[in-house]
């Protein structure tokens, strides 16, 4: 076996989906990949960026192939077989990843991500839900804590409830599942909150914050 040869152990699997370029927009064309197989990671959202080995604000909006229930393993990853079910049509970023050697998969890291509105048209009844929500945007919260005011931090609180309130709502009124709702929305915020300098806890089922 070569050295750059896969050895099948599965670990970057486990390790969670890849996320999805334009050169994987014909999976979704063809169904390989379902939407309500993907979870959004907006822009600005904290996530792990393997090219610095840090969590850090996402550069630009991403589609993720979502993970198992309660953990990050690749939906798509058979744990008995240490095999991927889609092998043959995987996605660029897992034809590109070697464990030796990271090179090539870092190099399109950030780069033509594929995001909602690419799949999403925009008559769809869900693209203005997507839009009023990104008022409520991670970008709009970094830019509030580059100072820990307390204006400012009252103001990224609202921002991480009102998160809660508008998918509430979508998810009541057009009856979306989990899945559907990790596609369309991502993850509620305050589940990703990760700030140094600002502490979260919830209180009467609403996201607070006050400074560590
Ligand atoms: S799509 Fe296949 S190769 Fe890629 S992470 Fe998932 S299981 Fe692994």
């Amino acid at each position: 076996m070569k050295k750059s040869e896969c050895k099948r152990c599965g670990i970057c699997c486990v390790k969670g989906g890849p996320v999805l370029h334009g050169e994987d927009r014909p999976l979704i064309k063809k169904s390989i990949i379902r939407p309500e197989q993907l979870v959004v990671i907006r822009k600005g959202e904290p996530a792990y960026n393997p090219a610095s080995d840090r969590v850090e604000p996402a550069p630009c909006e991403m589609l993720k192939i979502q993970g198992k229930p309660g953990s990050w393993e690749c939906l798509f990853y058979d744990a008995a077989q240490k095999s991927c079910t889609i092998h043959n049509t995987r996605p660029l970023e897992c034809r590109l990843l070697q464990c030796q050697d990271t090179t090539a998969v870092l190099a399109v890291t950030g780069k033509d991500c594929l995001n909602r509105l690419d799949i999403i048209t925009s008559d769809d009844k869900i693209a203005a839900y997507i839009q009023a929500f990104e008022h409520y945007s991670w970008e709009k919260i970094n830019s509030l804590l580059t100072t820990l005011s307390s204006e400012s931090i009252k103001e990224a609180e609202k921002i991480l409830c009102t998160d809660l309130i508008i998918r509430e709502q979508a998810v009541t009124q057009l009856q979306l599942t989990l899945a559907q709702e990790l596609f369309y929305f991502g993850r509620p915020m305050f589940q990703s909150w990760n700030h140094p300098g600002v502490h979260l806890f919830i209180e009467n089922g609403m996201p607070r914050l006050h400074r560590s």
